[in-house]
């Protein structure tokens, strides 16, 4: 392949500049960037690693856990359970200041835990919804309602952690938050 005088111009993935990219497969303009990239990936396994630790440590027969409990366990974000709590969603039991503590069932109800090793734990609650299942859309109602495909409201849907149950082959949501969301728009 003549590659001499082929010019293709990219964006750096992580400075965002501009540059001649020798190959098709080429992603930094410098090596400065794609050391940056290859700390970034190291960082990131080196705290993916720490919240397995972590999340292997709860025992899981304990029903309270602390939100930073909760991140390590379910892989969501502090912002996304302080939201859910606001909304009262997930009940908090607060125990003084920074000692906050959810019920794991409330939580699970909405967010799969992310090590299988607490999926056991999982089986073991009672299986209840939140919202009744007379308040919910499934998938396939909001699609038809609002004229959006299915694969964008299940992003939606993720995107602003809104709370979920799949029972059988339908997952549902609650109409007030699915109505909020897309009304708005
Ligand atoms: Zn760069």
């Amino acid at each position: 392949m003549p590659s001499s005088k082929f010019i293709l111009q990219k964006t750096c993935e992580i400075c965002g500049k501009q540059f001649n990219a020798k190959t098709v497969y080429s992603k930094f303009c410098s090596k400065k960037c794609s050391n940056a990239e290859y700390r970034k990936k190291k960082a990131q396994e080196k705290q993916e690693e720490k919240r397995k630790q972590l999340a292997e440590r709860i025992p899981a027969e304990r029903p309270y856990i602390s939100i930073t409990e909760a991140v390590a366990l379910y892989g969501i974000s502090r912002d996304t359970i302080y939201r859910q709590i606001r909304k009262g969603n997930i009940p908090a039991v607060n125990l003084g200041e920074r000692l906050n503590r959810i019920n794991k069932a409330n939580i699970e109800l909405m967010f799969p835990p992310v090590n299988s090793s607490n999926i056991a734990s999982m089986k073991e609650q009672p299986q209840k919804l939140i919202y009744d299942q007379s308040e919910c859309y499934t998938i396939g109602e909001i699609s038809e309602k609002y004229g959006i495909s299915p694969s964008t409201v299940n992003k939606a849907i993720r995107k602003n952690s809104i709370p979920r149950k799949q029972i059988g082959k339908f997952v549902y949501v609650p109409k007030a938050e699915i109505d909020q969301l897309f009304d708005n728009k």
